[in-house]
């Protein structure tokens, strides 16, 4: 597999559900932020629907999923999260959903987008993974590049952008790595502040250690310790 050794100046982590970006990528998010670069979250929904706790209401999960969201990306050094509060479990991958992402997209002005592969066939995939990870894709190629898509957005901040790489986790034919060997407990750091969906994870917890050993299986094809994979695709020129 191609190590991905890039570390760009922006990059954006775009995602369904609190939690989901430092799953997916957060020891590469903290990797990189030591690194220099800026990140910035767009969390889709607003996790209402993520209790198995009978006494749960969704107003309450939504307050406390907030939270451990801002705890998380703070252990990570994330500049902003930008929250587009539609409804967990009910993200459809309509226009709506697309405006909203052009518009981050332009703004921010990202060279590396991160996001769920939509197209994963091995697994279950949350509904909401793969309505995203289509509209993302979208976004991208051609709706935030080009002028004549939503021109209504365009003004002298608000300008058309290319994106360079997308990089897909959750994928089932990963093609790049990337070294994250020093900043496995970063990511476990990061997750364990998600308390109200994995409780009681440390380093050295089961869940802990099924995130390292995940992270090695991602590196056994390289020669570092831990790796995050991803399925890249570069955007057209
Ligand atoms: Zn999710």
């Amino acid at each position: 597999m191609k190590e991905y050794k890039y570390i760009p100046k922006k990059a954006m982590v775009i995602f369904a559900h609190p939690d989901d970006a430092e799953i997916g990528t957060g020891a590469t998010i903290a990797k990189w932020i030591k690194n220099g670069s800026e990140v910035v979250y767009v969390l889709a929904t607003t996790g209402s629907s993520g209790s198995n706790d009978m006494n749960m209401t969704s107003n309450k999960i939504v307050d406390i999923r907030s939270n451990e969201q801002i705890e998380a990306a703070n252990v990570l050094g994330v500049k902003e999260i930008i929250s587009l509060n539609f409804i967990d479990g009910m993200l459809e991958s309509n226009r709506k959903l697309l405006s909203d992402l052009v518009l981050n997209i332009r703004k921010f002005k990202p060279e590396t987008v991160f996001t769920h592969d939509p197209f994963r066939m091995n697994n279950f995939l949350h509904r909401d993974h793969r309505n995203l990870g289509f509209s993302v894709m979208d976004a991208i190629y051609p709706y935030a590049r080009d002028h004549l898509h939503f021109p209504e957005q365009i003004n002298n901040e608000v300008q058309p952008h290319k994106v360079k790489d997308l990089l897909f986790w959750g994928s089932d034919t990963p093609n790049v790595s990337i070294d994250v060997s020093e900043f496995a407990s970063n990511k476990i750091e990061s997750l364990a502040k998600h308390e109200s969906q994995l409780p009681g994870l440390s380093l050295g917890s089961d869940y802990g250690k099924n995130i390292l050993k995940r992270l090695k299986d991602s590196a056994k094809e390289s020669d570092f310790k831990y790796a995050e994979s991803f399925r890249m695709i570069v955007a057209r020129s």
